[in-house]
């Protein structure tokens, strides 16, 4: 890896955003670690951070270049206002391009990647599932903008029209099943739509959105890109086919004017933390995925849970509490029909629900635990259960969400239990 030694004044230097820096066949990891060395100055191995809203012009007055000249393929020199680019965020925004295989613009939230998406793409109808319920608070906004219609997911195709979107959450919020993406990419491009994707709880590595035809994913990069519950962040990836098309340039520059950026204090914790996205990411879908058996074989006996099967007792204390749980890697179905496996190779997002079999149950459960917090988010490290109707006003009151960090799974799986057994002997108790 070259590290050139760089005049911030020069643009010759300057390269373009998701341009492959000659890491194509690096691992994830690989990438996460190495993919921004091409903007390392002097000898700092951990990037500095850079706190500066505005950048001192050239002093050669012949080298002055007005910001309409501006090169927008060539985010990674010659700073101008923090609103625009700036040296944390852009060289995040490196990485981010790179791993997400599209060039990536971020914003201050997921939610205000979203608004930029709607402002960029401006659909006169818009094909959504439930999923993240904020999402629909952003549509409501611009309905009373521009009249956006709501069309449900799985509307007729005919209903679709040229530059509307099919916009699919997947893994879904937040029950954590996982949707075709190739069937939603072949309906809307037949019908002249695009197919948005909101890839939040499945990052790199568990899956690759454009592989099955998206034309923008966006990630709430305050879940696993973030990953340790600390940094607000929204990411629009484009396609490279659209790309071509100015897209990415057209997010950007709608990004100075809705002033939505990323602030330079998250840019640079953004770049510590995607650093362990791969090992963070696949210890958390396998930890969630072991729970998910564990808890499914007490409902399901007649199910193969192997090792991770739970005892008789342990089964009996399960049943007692537990209603139903829902997850990726459930969908048998799907599995069999061989698109989910494709889809999502890697294992499955590190998030399930859990339904109880009373409210009261699913409002106590919380403060039965020791290594779950009860809050709200997703994708830190440390584990987190939200008994979800505290905000989210459409789901079952008795659903709690339940998000897996890196603590060792079966110190989870001891701590879901002794609260499940809390919670049951409580209940005699009352009865
Ligand atoms: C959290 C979340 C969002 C919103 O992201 P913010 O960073 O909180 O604005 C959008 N979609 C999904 C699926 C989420 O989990």
């Amino acid at each position: 890896m070259e590290t050139p030694v760089t005049d911030p004044n020069a643009s010759e230097n300057a390269q373009s955003a998701g341009s492959d820096h000659g890491l194509g066949n690096l691992s994830l990891s690989s990438k996460t670690v190495h993919a921004d060395d091409f903007l390392n100055k002097g000898q700092d191995v951990a990037p500095p951070l850079h706190v500066s809203t505005t950048f001192r012009y050239n002093r050669d007055p012949e080298k002055l270049t007005t910001w309409s000249q501006h090169d927008p393929k060539a985010p990674y020199e010659g700073h101008i206002y923090s609103r625009h680019t700036a040296p944390n965020t852009t060289r995040f925004e490196a990485i981010l391009s790179e791993i997400l295989k599209g060039p990536a613009v971020t914003y201050a939230s997921g939610l205000s990647a979203f608004h930029a998406l709607l402002i960029f793409l401006n659909p006169k109808r818009i094909s959504i599932g439930e999923g993240y319920h904020g999402c629909h608070g952003v549509i409501e906004i611009h309905q009373k903008l521009t009249g956006i219609k709501k069309l449900a997911l799985d509307c007729a195709e005919e209903e679709l029209q040229s530059g509307d979107i099919v916009h699919v959450e997947t893994p879904l919020n937040p029950i954590g099943t996982a949707y075709n993406l190739k069937a939603f990419a072949e309906k809307a491009h037949r019908r002249g739509a695009y197919l948005t994707v909101d890839a939040t709880f499945g990052p790199p590595p568990l899956q690759d959105p454009f592989l099955w035809g998206a034309d923008i994913v966006m990630h709430s990069g305050t879940k696993y890109i973030g990953g340790h519950s600390d940094m607000l962040c929204g990411i629009l990836a484009v396609n490279p086919a659209r790309a071509k098309d100015g897209w990415y340039e057209g997010l950007v520059k709608e990004r100075l004017f809705v002033g939505n950026v990323m602030g330079s204090m998250e840019g640079w914790l953004g770049i510590r933390s995607v650093r362990t996205l791969e090992v963070r990411v696949e210890r958390q879908a396998d930890s969630a995925t072991k729970l998910v058996r564990w808890l499914n074989a007490a409902l399901h006996p007649e199910n193969q849970a192997g090792a991770d099967a739970p005892s008789p007792d342990e089964a009996k204390i399960i049943r007692n509490v537990l209603e139903q749980i829902e997850h990726a890697s459930l969908q048998e179905a799907d599995i069999q029909d061989g698109w989910l496996l494709k889809q999502m190779p890697n294992g499955f997002g590190p998030v399930f629900s859990i339904t109880l079999k009373e409210e009261g149950f699913a409002r106590r459960l919380p403060s039965k635990l020791d290594l779950f917090h009860h809050a709200t988010s997703l994708g830190g490290v440390e584990s987190l259960i939200e008994w979800r109707t505290m905000t989210d006003p459409y789901v079952d009151t008795r659903l709690l969400r339940i998000s897996v960090g890196i603590e060792g799974w079966e110190d989870l799986k001891a701590d879901l239990l002794q609260g499940f057994k809390v919670l049951a002997d409580e209940d005699k108790f009352v009865k």
